[in-house]
């Protein structure tokens, strides 16, 4: 049985003062069914580690391949973890795409993440261009294969699909698009792991608000979300989290 998982990404917004929102959603979402998880900018997180007081897990949004060194700007897992992360998000389509990062990136990443002991969000979807050249299958399970580190187990790995053309758009795929998709993924992560295969979180990214959350929930081997722009108010995020655990 796969625990649900709502996750949160803020991306580059919130300052301190932005914490507030999380004592809001805590508040409002004491014993949430499922399992939550906001990631913050890299200078909140110790921050919100300590406003959460492990009620709710805390990410990263990225982390360097090596535990150190010299790589000005760059933040490792081990400092993910030393303030209060949990989590860390990798391969996300913002950073595939600004910063030039490919499977083999996303994966030392990854393997760096899990090395730490840390739980790695591995995220994978493709543009919209090569979902009408009726590509997205293979894009897709190439970028599966070639980010998952092999140790990744259920309960170090989760895979989020974020198709990129979604991410902030206010557009979502189909139902049915979303569904032949998560099957997809579910079926190459048996093939590769077995039985394995069936424990990793499947979490469904772009555009996911409080109108469309229930339906896509509703979409089988969708294990949860990976919520942009709607984490970031406790009441919209709060209203994902009901609707996940009521899934
Ligand atoms: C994201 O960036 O991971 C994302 C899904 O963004 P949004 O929910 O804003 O589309």
């Amino acid at each position: 049985m796969r625990k649900k998982l709502a996750a949160g990404n803020w991306k580059m917004n919130g300052l301190s003062a932005s914490l507030t929102e999380v004592s809001a959603l805590i508040e409002a979402h004491p014993a949430p069914v499922c399992e939550v998880l906001l990631c913050p900018p890299a200078t909140l997180v110790a921050g919100m580690a300590a406003v959460a007081a492990g009620r709710i897990a805390v990410g990263g949004q990225d982390c360097h391949a090596k535990a150190s060194g010299a790589h000005t700007g760059d933040i490792s897992a081990a400092m993910l973890k030393d303030a209060g992360a949990s989590h860390v998000i990798v391969g996300h389509s913002e950073r595939r795409a600004d910063h030039g990062e490919s499977n083999a990136d996303v994966l030392a990443k990854a393997e760096a993440a899990l090395t730490d002991g840390m739980v790695a969000v591995i995220c994978i979807g493709e543009t919209e261009a090569e979902r009408d050249a009726g590509t997205t299958l293979d894009v897709i399970g190439g970028q599966l294969a070639g980010s998952t580190p092999e140790a990744a187990t259920g309960a170090n790995t989760v895979i989020a699909y974020e198709p990129v053309w979604a991410i902030g758009t206010g557009r979502t795929p189909t139902l049915e698009q979303i569904a032949e998709v998560h099957d997809f993924l579910r079926a190459e992560l048996v093939k590769r792991f077995g039985a394995e295969g069936e424990a990793f979180r499947l979490l469904y990214g772009g555009s996911v608000k409080p109108s469309n959350a229930t339906e896509i929930f509703a979409v089988p081997n969708v294990d949860g979300a990976l919520v942009g722009g709607a984490s970031l108010k406790a009441a919209d995020f709060g209203a994902i989290i009901e609707a996940l655990s009521q899934a």
